[in-house]
């Protein structure tokens, strides 16, 4: 990703701008007014409760444990949190939503103002407003697809708590407004607040996009809703942003609406204008009480959060020495920063050489090979075939030069494929590196001998034959020599 954050029409430049409301799934295993349960994937209609199913006379309880999650969230994404919030009803009709109202929460919120720091591909870190983060029911989900010619509605989702999170509209591209989510999702993760899956839908976007001239007031804007995939986001944004730069550059105004982003074409479509705009009747829920914190409540939980991804970056770079996009990579996922730790500090007390001496390799290592391999397969690190400890071992080789990079490149093949450590590969395969001086004297000595022409040709100012005594004593060992020892005493004997 690219600093750039100007688009280039026909006319001149325009700017994107965009704010996302995240929905974000709470978890917890009962819903955020009933003590029904919340697992993915079971029979339809089989976890709803009398209050779920808005029974006459069913009392909303809100679930403790869904307010912590909240305040965890706030706190994660560095925000205000509302001692006093309300839960008001959102009046709207859907057969999907047998209240005839959602619970949800619209002028007094449990989280206020935030910022989240997003990390951008070139290294660059950019901070993003937080407009809110309020809690509310999900609805229904009515299924068409059941029977040709009937809808049936499936109540299991009716009243699980979200956690809506709305942003400023701080973002300016795509690949901006992906690494936002990207970075969101991550905090989530590791709060346990939500846990992140935009396949099942627990994590999902409406888009709120823009552009304007460089400098100008905001425009008017289009939502798209319900997107459900870091790469649906980008595309809808990118398709969203020219789609109105090319109305704007042909004389043409944008008309607020809420649109419908289709994957299979890649274009979104309008779903209901402005003019269409539900009136929800927002009002107080008379059957909730104000939702009333106390400091001392939300101090305790404070104290239970973990150490989070940018503080964890920060100190990797402070305690490793591991600079920030490579940092960035290895905490995005709490598992992968803790395979990070424990391959160093057994790859130290392998070597007996310092964390930070060895740290910047073991990242490398992770960051290119392991995860290469990974995300090839679409597996994430708690899936990995090599242990960090047995990765440690790969690594230690390779630093008290037993084998070469090259060679350790060929050791974690067959790691990965088989299981094996390290130790038993290098000796199955005899791959010791030659680092003996005395040995590789000799040899150099041979080679020297045998290649009279290059030798006098070197010494004649020819210096670009290095390389090639490097190769013969390299094809003499069948590869195996150090190439650092070989340099060294390469250097010594031409200069003789
Ligand atoms: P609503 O509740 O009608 O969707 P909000 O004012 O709560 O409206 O805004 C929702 C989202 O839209 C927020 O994330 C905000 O950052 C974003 N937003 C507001 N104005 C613009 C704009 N002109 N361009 C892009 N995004 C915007
Ligand atoms: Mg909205």
């Amino acid at each position: 990703m690219s600093g750039a954050r100007l688009l280039e029409g026909a006319t001149g430049p325009w700017e994107v701008v965009i704010g996302l409301e995240i929905h974000a799934q709470v978890t917890s295993r009962a819903k955020l007014f009933s003590g029904a349960a919340t697992a993915f994937g079971a029979e339809p209609n089989s976890q709803v409760s009398l209050v779920d199913a808005a029974m006459p006379g069913m009392l909303p309880v809100v679930n403790d444990k869904c307010v912590e999650q909240a305040v965890r969230t706030g706190l994660g994404l560095n925000a205000r949190i509302n001692l006093r919030s309300v839960f008001d009803r959102k009046n709207y009709f859907y057969p999907d939503l047998p209240q005839g109202y959602q619970i949800s929460q619209f002028s007094q919120p449990i989280v206020g103002e935030g910022v989240v720091e997003v990390d951008l591909d070139d290294g660059q870190v950019r901070e993003v407003g937080i407009e809110r983060v309020h809690l509310e029911q999900d609805a229904g989900k009515s299924l068409h697809d059941q029977h040709p010619a009937r809808t049936y509605v499936d109540l299991n989702r009716s009243g699980v708590a979200l956690m809506e999170i709305v942003s400023k509209p701080d973002l300016r591209s795509a690949a901006e407004a992906g690494a936002y989510v990207r970075k969101v999702r991550s905090i989530l993760r590791y709060l346990g607040t939500c846990d992140g899956n935009m396949e099942q839908g627990s994590l999902r976007a409406d888009v709120n996009v823009s552009v304007r001239r460089p400098g100008a007031d905001l425009g008017t804007r289009c939502e798209i809703k319900n997107v459900n995939s870091v790469r649906f986001l980008q595309s809808a944004i990118e398709y969203e942003s020219r789609r109105q730069i090319e109305i704007l550059e042909t004389g043409g105004e944008i008309v607020q609406q809420t649109r419908l982003f289709d994957p299979g074409q890649g274009v979104t479509r309008t779903m209901r204008s402005k003019e269409e705009a539900h009136d929800y009747r927002y009002f107080p829920d008379p059957d909730l009480l104000p939702l009333v914190l106390t400091q001392a409540y939300v101090d305790g939980i404070r104290a239970t959060l973990p150490e989070l991804p940018d503080a964890k970056k920060q100190r990797f770079g402070d305690e490793y020495g591991v600079p920030g996009e490579l940092a960035a990579v290895l905490v995005a996922e709490r598992e992968s920063a803790a395979y990070f730790e424990a391959m160093v500090a057994e790859t130290a007390r392998l070597t007996g050489k310092a964390a930070a001496a060895v740290a910047g390799d073991c990242a490398n290592v992770i960051a290119t090979d392991l995860f290469g391999h990974m995300n090839r397969e679409g597996h994430g690190i708690t899936e990995s075939p090599i242990s960090p400890q047995a990765l440690a071992g790969l690594q230690a080789l390779k630093l008290d030069g037993t084998i070469s990079g090259r060679m350790a490149k060929e050791v974690f093949e067959e790691m990965y494929a088989g299981g094996k450590s390290a130790a038993d590969i290098v000796d199955e395969k005899g791959l010791r590196q030659v680092s003996d001086t005395g040995e590789l004297e000799a040899i150099i000595d041979r080679v020297l001998a045998a290649n009279p022409k290059q030798l006098a040709q070197y010494r004649g100012g020819k210096e670009a034959l290095f390389g090639f005594f490097v190769g013969q004593v390299m094809k003499a060992t069948g590869g195996s020599a150090n190439p650092g020892v070989v340099n060294e005493i390469l250097n010594r004997r031409l200069a003789e």
